[in-house]
């Protein structure tokens, strides 16, 4: 979490929705800019949650301004070369190439925080989530609290209609406490279908 060195490192705050990701990329940027770094945040296109779209925004209402990306190669074209902090959020909604562009901007000298849930609603690896994990310097696996039983929460458990989404619909869904409960491994719940 003491991030020191004057080479290239990669860093990734992971764990379930609710768990304070978001909270600690602000942290984490804020201190940056007040060592007086130069700081570049970056999330998915996907995610116009809260905040919206040009904003990283955690569930207590913290915010912190961000430029939006579609896609991995934007990254690599928006960052400036005199950049030494580089974040990304919601990267699990990235594709796999961004591995590559974290490998060429810590090659690069640039330290890069990548944050994003790494289990999807399945508990399944999340998108390039396991892929950055391999390759990080450091991970942070942050844990929030069952809204079923008080336990260390872990999983996200999406819900339709208040009831367990069944495990073939779709990985996607960008949602918020309607739609999401941070859960434990026991009261994770997601009823099987034919079709897995
Ligand atoms: P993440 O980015 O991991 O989704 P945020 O940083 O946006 O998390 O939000 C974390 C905050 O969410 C906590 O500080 C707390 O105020 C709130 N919160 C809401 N529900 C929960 C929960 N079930 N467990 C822990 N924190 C929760
Ligand atoms: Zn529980």
């Amino acid at each position: 979490m003491m991030q020191t060195t004057k080479h290239g490192w990669v860093e990734v705050i992971t764990g379930v929705m609710f768990s304070g990701k978001s909270e600690e990329l602000i942290r984490r940027a804020r201190r940056a800019l007040i060592a007086g770094r130069r700081v570049q945040l970056f999330k998915s296109i996907l995610d116009d949650r809260y905040g919206g779209q040009f904003r990283i925004s955690s569930h207590d209402g913290r915010q912190i301004d961000a430029e939006p990306i579609s896609h991995s190669k934007q990254i690599e074209e928006k960052v400036l070369v005199d950049s030494e902090v580089v974040a990304i959020d919601e990267a699990q909604f990235l594709d796999d190439g961004i591995c590559e562009v974290v490998q060429a901007l810590a090659d690069a000298g640039k330290r890069v925080i990548l944050v994003g849930t790494d289990m999807d609603f399945r508990g399944r690896p999340f998108g390039p989530m396991g892929s950055l994990l391999a390759r990080a310097d450091e991970i942070d696996k942050l844990n929030a609290i069952c809204v079923v039983c008080g336990d260390p929460a872990t999983r996200n458990q999406r819900l339709i209609d208040g009831k367990p989404a069944p495990a073939d619909a779709p990985v996607i869904f960008v949602g918020g406490s309607e739609s999401y409960e941070a859960r434990c491994r026991s009261c994770h719940d997601v009823p099987v279908t034919n079709s897995t």
